[in-house]
């Protein structure tokens, strides 16, 4: 995504599964590799995880 990923929008490189199509991949974007997450970032499903980023969205909207 050249001109970057906006909020609410599903990563191109997103399998299916969820999984980075990046991962290991000198491409993928630094903001990708040097994020920690935390298992209150993660909770304990899918769903879970994006119930929490839509939370940090809504918060950050300007
Ligand atoms: S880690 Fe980054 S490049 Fe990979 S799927 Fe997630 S947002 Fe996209």
């Amino acid at each position: 995504m050249p001109a970057g990923k906006p909020a609410g929008v599903r990563c191109v490189q997103l399998t299916e599964g969820n999984l980075c199509q990046l991962f290991g991949d000198p491409r993928r974007p630094a903001f990708c590799v040097g994020l920690r997450p935390s298992a209150e970032m993660c909770g304990a499903s899918a769903s879970e995880a994006l119930g929490y980023l839509t939370e940090l969205e809504e918060r950050t909207r300007p």
